[in-house]
């Protein structure tokens, strides 16, 4: 069984995640641990999407950044080449 002290570990390890209730990318400052899970500190929703390393279509090619939606936002563009539809410039916050 996990409780919030795993959950601090995994909030270090992700470094940010992103909100979907708020909509927004949540760094660890404002994000809770508690026994249920990682939730967001503003809104209380532990709907949030988790961080993987990726090759972001708007970073440089071929490095693996830490996309903090997990790439869920990269599909296919018109020539094949990969696309991701949410600009969330998570670098720049
Ligand atoms: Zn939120």
């Amino acid at each position: 069984m996990k409780t919030a002290k795993d959950y601090n570990a995994l909030i270090s390890d992700w470094e940010y995640c992103y909100c979907v209730n708020c909509n927004t990318i949540r760094y660890g400052a404002e994000l809770t641990a508690t026994d249920q899970g990682v939730k967001c500190s503003v809104c209380g929703s532990y709907d949030l999407e988790v961080p993987a390393w990726v090759n972001c279509p708007q970073e440089m090619k071929n490095v693996a950044v830490k996309c903090p939606r997990g790439g869920s936002g990269i599909i296919k563009g018109k020539r094949g080449e990969n696309e991701c539809v949410y600009y969330c410039s998570f670098r720049h916050a």
